[in-house]
């Protein structure tokens, strides 16, 4: 019973009016200005550690809907303490699920952008039949410095920040809602970010650090 109770908190949490899922803490960067390990797997009074324990789709929903009807949220955010674009299967499980419960739920994904590269496959359209609109995390419109902020694992490196951008474009193409964000931070230059996504044809918004 305490493992229960204990999971359900780590993966469906409230946060700034939204419910927000955490699918799984797996990474394929290691941002320089993300807080998990400094904030050891808390954020705002809510433990995010999964471990290997990543939900199925059913228990993530179960979560989410649980949160939603303690809430008047009519949001839900795919964003946890690792890139949920990992989770593919669960994020598309958990939308057709809303989409039955709950049509006038929006879903969003935050994301590092990564995900095609990850799966070594354009994964936009089935993003797409599933979502209302992605956020994706840039940061940089530098590809150094891309780099140099997210320090990726060493088989995205080269390929990454091209891949971000060309993720973002094809969000765009397929009728996402898409936003790009950056985080303002020293030495980010966050008005070629807004350029950036502009020619890319997604909206902007920078983030404060938090
Ligand atoms: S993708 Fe998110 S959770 Fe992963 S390192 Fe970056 S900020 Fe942290």
């Amino acid at each position: 019973m305490f493992r229960f109770m204990r999971d359900q908190g780590a993966i469906a949490y409230v946060h700034a009016g939204a419910v927000y899922l955490n699918l799984t803490n797996r990474c394929p960067v290691a941002c320089r200005f993300c807080v998990k390990r400094a904030w050891r797997w808390d954020f705002r009074g809510r433990d995010l550690k999964l471990g290997r324990e990543e939900p199925s789709a059913a228990e993530a929903w179960d979560a989410a809907r649980g949160r939603l009807e303690e809430t008047a949220s009519r949001e839900l955010v795919f964003c946890g303490y690792g890139e949920c674009t990992y989770r593919l299967d669960a994020v598309l499980g958990v939308s057709r699920r809303a989409r039955r419960c709950a049509p006038d739920l929006r879903l969003r994904l935050n994301t590092i952008g990564l995900g095609s590269l990850l799966w070594e496959r354009d994964i936009v359209p089935e993003l797409a039949d599933a979502l209302d609109a992605v956020s994706v995390s840039l940061n940089t419109a530098d590809p150094a410095q891309w780099i140099r902020l997210h320090a990726p694992r060493r088989r995205y490196a080269a390929a990454g920040f091209r891949a971000v951008l060309d993720f973002t474009a094809a969000c765009v193409l397929h009728g996402l809602e898409t936003t790009v964000t950056a985080v303002d931070q020293p030495g980010v230059d966050l008005e070629a970010v807004e350029r950036l996504a502009a020619s890319l044809g997604a909206r902007f918004r920078p983030r404060p650090p938090l």
